[in-house]
């Protein structure tokens, strides 16, 4: 029996595939702005999500950071909610590398929240309190349990920011995940924000990389923090290979994720309706000890607070092994 490892969309390994894609991709120096891949591969991100440019970079992290940090001045703050992976999952890098703070809004299921971001806001607030120069939105929401943002929600953000004067970051590291599951394109999920970040080495399986999109003028920019925080990187088309053969063969399938995280929500005694996309969350007495248990029986599982048990299906999980996930499971997870 083989290990089913649920923890995260991120432990799949690339294909032979997508390997052979990389052994074969042109390359050059991108830091001289020459590989061809990287530059095809960003130029193909920005165009899906309708954005005019974009910058390959090794992390998420850094495409949210990176697009937070030309949105927010340092000493001013970025308002998003309390699960939010760029308040949670950063390990602070926003005030390390930018000096920047946050306010944050409780989240259910890391929705929206529009009043509460309209009390939080105080876009000009002198030389007393914490002036907020923007805001930010994640879609699909990972702590929250892969939720997609309702579209409504999304329009009322962006409104309160625009009259408001404040810049607007969407982390879309599963954006494709919420473009399957609605059917919306890519470029109404990503329109109306300032600066998107979305990741390949999620659902869609490459080894590494996000893409940071934007203007123009703030993806230059964005090149100038890159090389500076030291991720300037040389022939990665190799990389960038990976993200465009996963842009061709595994973007569709992730449909295929969604319908095993809702059978496996279904089998465990979950509301399936609660499953947007490719996690389940589950709310348990003691999460540690059903994931020890579980990977005793060679089924792995994220505990990610005392009572947050997180489930991910991805491209190494087939039925077999959701099936096999739920075995172990039933009998550790307390019925509901
Ligand atoms: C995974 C993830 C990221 C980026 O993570 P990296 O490990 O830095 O690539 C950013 N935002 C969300 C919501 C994520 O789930």
């Amino acid at each position: 029996m083989s290990v089913v490892d649920l923890r995260s969309d991120t432990v799949s390994r690339p294909t032979p595939g997508m390997r052979a894609a990389m052994a074969e991709a042109p390359v050059g120096d991108d830091v001289y702005g020459e590989d061809p891949t990287v530059i095809a591969l960003e130029q193909r991100v920005a165009a899906l999500l309708g954005h005019e440019a974009g910058v390959f970079v090794p992390s998420g992290s850094l495409g949210n950071q990176l697009g937070i940090r030309l949105l927010v001045a340092p000493g001013k703050e970025l308002i998003c909610d309390s699960l939010a992976h760029v308040a949670r999952a950063e390990l602070g890098a926003a005030a390390v590398f930018s000096g920047i703070t946050f306010r944050t809004w409780k989240a259910s299921r890391g929705r929206l929240d529009i009043d509460a971001i309209r009390e939080l806001i105080t876009p000009d607030a002198g030389p007393y309190l914490v002036s907020t120069a923007a805001l930010q939105v994640e879609n699909t929401h990972n702590f929250g349990g892969g939720t997609v943002q309702p579209a409504p929600q999304v329009s009322a953000v962006q409104d309160l920011a625009r009259s408001n004067g404040l810049g607007l970051h969407l982390d879309g590291a599963r954006l494709w995940n919420a473009h399957i599951a609605t059917g919306t394109p890519l470029a109404e999920l990503a329109g109306g924000f300032d600066t998107v970040s979305v990741c390949l080495s999620k659902g869609l399986g490459a080894p590494v990389g996000s893409v940071l999109v934007s203007s123009a003028d703030r993806i230059s920019e964005a090149r100038v923090w890159r090389k500076r925080y030291g991720a300037g990187m040389r022939q990665v088309g190799i990389l960038a290979a990976a993200g465009l053969y996963a842009l061709d063969h595994h973007l569709t399938r992730l449909a295929d994720d969604h319908a095993r995280a809702r059978r496996i929500a279904e089998a465990l005694g979950a509301d399936p309706a609660d499953v947007d996309t490719n996690i389940v969350v589950l709310n348990v007495p003691d999460a540690a000890a059903i994931a020890t248990h579980a990977a005793a029986q060679d089924v792995r599982v994220s505990a990610l607070g005392p009572r947050f048990l997180r489930l991910v299906t991805h491209l190494d999980v087939d039925d077999d092994g959701v099936e096999q996930a739920i075995r172990v499971l039933r009998p550790l997870i307390p019925a509901r």
